[in-house]
């Protein structure tokens, strides 16, 4: 299958840039991930791969903040071709510590863990990975993108680094652009003649087993996007990863209202949480999602759920992602994005084109 800018043809856009391989920090979080779905897909007549277009950094600078953008550029250029950069004792706590003068230095400033790190071509790949899913987000029928390509109900952007767990100003969780969240954004301001600030509403749905708490800060005063979350519970080990993702965190100002967490213990669900006992939580966000009403539906895609899984403990098997694609498309019926997000198992490839099958018919 070739690497087409057409999308002319009936089958699912497939967004990927080989560029993602030059990010690369020694963690779970590998290349291997990315062209393992991209093999699975790009070989498959039912799917024909996009470049991106939509590359312009306002994009990103419209969720991130400007100096976080420019640090990671920075930070990333400042590096050998084979060094990694991590913050290795503490995160800064900003309100109370003042930001280190030094490039280096400045690494607990703005990455809020010690697993993820950077390297020399990590902001190149992260950049990459956000028009990725911009340009996913454009081949949305209704869209109305700038680039006139919006004629396309399911799209699929195979976004590498992963990107759910990056807030406006910081990086963690293997994530450094929210990717996710800046497809989401960019849907809001869809519309061409958006010349009074009209937003579209938009809803975001993260099944990775990780709750994501970076889609969650970016959205959190805001009545535009509604961000709903299944992973695993904050207050059991593994599922606490990130500090945030309880069932009382709903939104603030604005935005009250519009943030719901459904965090699930496996210890509920007899230590087993397969899609049976999944299955509930899932319906709960689709309701909910039905009731908000969205002209377009962003799903977080990790598949970390999976029983492979060597982070996530749910037990889903591949087949399972077709029930829940299935589930979404029967009960929402919207325009539909999917991002890639976590999952670190030899499966990705396959879950992923079950999940796109689920929402396809
Ligand atoms: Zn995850």
């Amino acid at each position: 299958m070739s690497v087409t800018q057409s999308s002319t043809q009936k089958t699912i856009p497939i967004l990927y840039d080989p560029v993602h391989n030059i990010h690369d920090v020694g963690t779970f979080e590998k290349t291997e991930r990315a062209e393992n779905i991209f093999q699975r897909l790009s070989t498959d007549e039912r799917y024909h791969v996009v470049s991106s277009f939509v590359k312009d950094m306002n994009h990103i600078t419209a969720i991130h903040e400007k100096d976080y953008v420019d640090y990671l550029r920075l930070a990333c250029e400042d590096l050998q071709a084979d060094q990694i950069h991590r913050c290795e004792i503490v995160a800064y706590d900003r309100a109370k510590q003042r930001k280190p003068k030094s490039i280096k230095a400045q690494i607990g400033w703005y990455c809020y863990e010690t697993t993820t790190g950077i390297c020399k071509g990590t902001y190149e790949a992260s950049v990459a990975s956000a028009f990725v899913a911009l340009s996913g987000a454009s081949l949305l029928r209704g869209s109305n993108s700038v680039e006139d390509r919006g004629e396309h109900d399911l799209v699929y952007s195979i976004c590498r680094p992963p990107g759910h767990h990056a807030t406006s100003s910081r990086f963690g969780g293997f994530c450094y652009l929210n990717n996710a969240a800046l497809a989401a954004h960019y849907l809001t301001r869809s519309k061409p003649d958006d010349r009074n600030g009209e937003k579209r509403r938009v809803a975001v749905l993260d099944i990775d087993y990780h709750g994501g708490n970076g889609t969650q800060e970016i959205f959190y005063d805001r009545d535009d996007v509604f961000v709903v979350s299944i992973h695993g519970d904050p207050d059991i080990w593994l599922g606490e990863l990130y500090f945030w993702g309880y069932s009382d965190e709903i939104g603030e100002g604005p935005g009250k209202g519009f943030n719901l967490n459904l965090p699930v213990d496996p210890q509920d669900h007899g230590a087993v949480v397969d899609y049976k006992a999944y299955e509930g939580y899932l319906d709960r966000a689709i309701k909910a999602i039905r009731e908000f009403s969205p002209e377009f539906l962003v799903i977080s895609f990790g598949v970390d759920t999976s029983v492979h899984d060597p982070l996530g403990i749910f037990a889903m098997q591949n087949e399972d992602y077709h029930k829940i694609g299935s589930r979404v498309r029967e009960t929402l019926k919207v325009p539909t994005l999917v991002v890639q997000e976590g999952g670190y198992h030899p499966h990705l490839g396959e879950c992923a084109h079950q999940l796109l099958q689920g929402l396809s018919k």
